[in-house]
């Protein structure tokens, strides 16, 4: 019994030796990353509730890894967070996604915006406000054809300079999206003085509409909360057709998901059957 423990915990060093080691090798990697410039933007439409046609894009990050391939946000976003990577990566992103939108209009495909995810250590550590001006000015863009997603997490301990970026950027005419709703901790009075104009519904809800009777209450709720509120309404995570329907009827103004289409890179988003092409 005495030699079993041992080995165990011989293996559980050795097990946390080598996890100390990938995320080393994975920081470095990540740096090398950001100087090389390894990313990619991947695009998801959004669409008109009513019409089904893509009315905005969410840009979302991919790492094409010199080995490994293209890496999705589940492999390197935390570590990125942590090291304070996401600033510079998050930094492309914005001006990768306002060059994209710049291309779009030049090419006929009709779109109100484009929205980025923004980390909280964007809005705590970077000058958010003067990175959405310059890849805006870049790229000779209107302030309103930029949407930023934002969760909860940034909200619940009402941090004063982060209030603060937000209600410039509105000010400009950004667009801000509370990401993932119903999966924190909001209350009523907490979404009262959030500087948002947009909600949008997290997927897991849409994903338990057609199996589990406690969801529709609560996706209920949510658009009830969003109508006081004069939010605009996204739902995310939408891949059947019965999803599609009860949230059109439920009041969500767009809608977003595998259904309409996967992320795709740029050059095949104007291609999507739900994006519409002038001439
Ligand atoms: P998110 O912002 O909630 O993005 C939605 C995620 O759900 C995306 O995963 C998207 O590909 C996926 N998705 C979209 N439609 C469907 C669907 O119908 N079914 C299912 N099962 N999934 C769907 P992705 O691209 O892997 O991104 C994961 C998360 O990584 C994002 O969640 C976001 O929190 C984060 N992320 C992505 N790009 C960025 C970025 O540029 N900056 C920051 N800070 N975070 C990012
Ligand atoms: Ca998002
Ligand atoms: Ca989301
Ligand atoms: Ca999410």
């Amino acid at each position: 019994a005495k030699a079993d423990g041992r080995g165990r915990a011989q293996c559980f060093s050795t097990s946390l030796d080598s996890e100390a080691r990938a995320q080393a090798a994975l920081l470095a990697d990540l740096r090398q990353a950001v100087a090389k410039g390894e990313f990619v933007a991947h695009f998801q439409p959004r669409v008109g509730a009513g019409d089904g046609r893509a009315s905005s894009a969410e840009a979302l990050v991919r790492w094409q890894h010199p080995q490994r391939g293209l890496l999705y946000p589940d492999a390197f976003i935390e570590m990125a967070e942590s090291s304070g990577l996401i600033v510079p990566i998050g930094q492309w992103m914005l001006q990768a996604a306002c060059k994209a939108m710049a291309d779009w209009r030049r090419a006929g495909v009709a779109l109100q915006r484009v929205s980025v995810n923004v980390s909280p250590v964007q809005l705590v550590e970077g000058d958010l406000v003067g990175q959405v001006r310059e890849a805006l000015a870049a790229n000779g863009l209107a302030p309103e054809s930029l949407e930023i997603e934002i969760t909860e997490s940034l909200l619940v301990d009402d941090h004063e300079p982060t209030f603060a970026q937000l209600g410039a950027l509105r000010a400009m005419g950004v667009a801000v999206a509370l990401d993932d709703f119903g999966t924190g901790y909001s209350s009523m009075a907490a979404l009262r003085k959030l500087p948002i104009d947009v909600m949008k519904i997290d997927r897991s809800f849409v994903t338990d509409l057609e199996t589990d009777s406690s969801a529709l209450p609560s996706v209920r709720a949510i658009v009830a909360l969003a109508q006081a509120a004069h939010l605009h309404l996204v739902a995310e995570g939408v891949e059947t057709p019965a999803q599609a329907d009860m949230l059109r009827e439920l009041g969500c103004h767009e809608l977003q998901g595998y259904l309409y289409s996967r992320p795709v890179p740029f050059a095949e988003f104007g291609r999507l059957p739900c994006v519409r092409q002038a001439g």
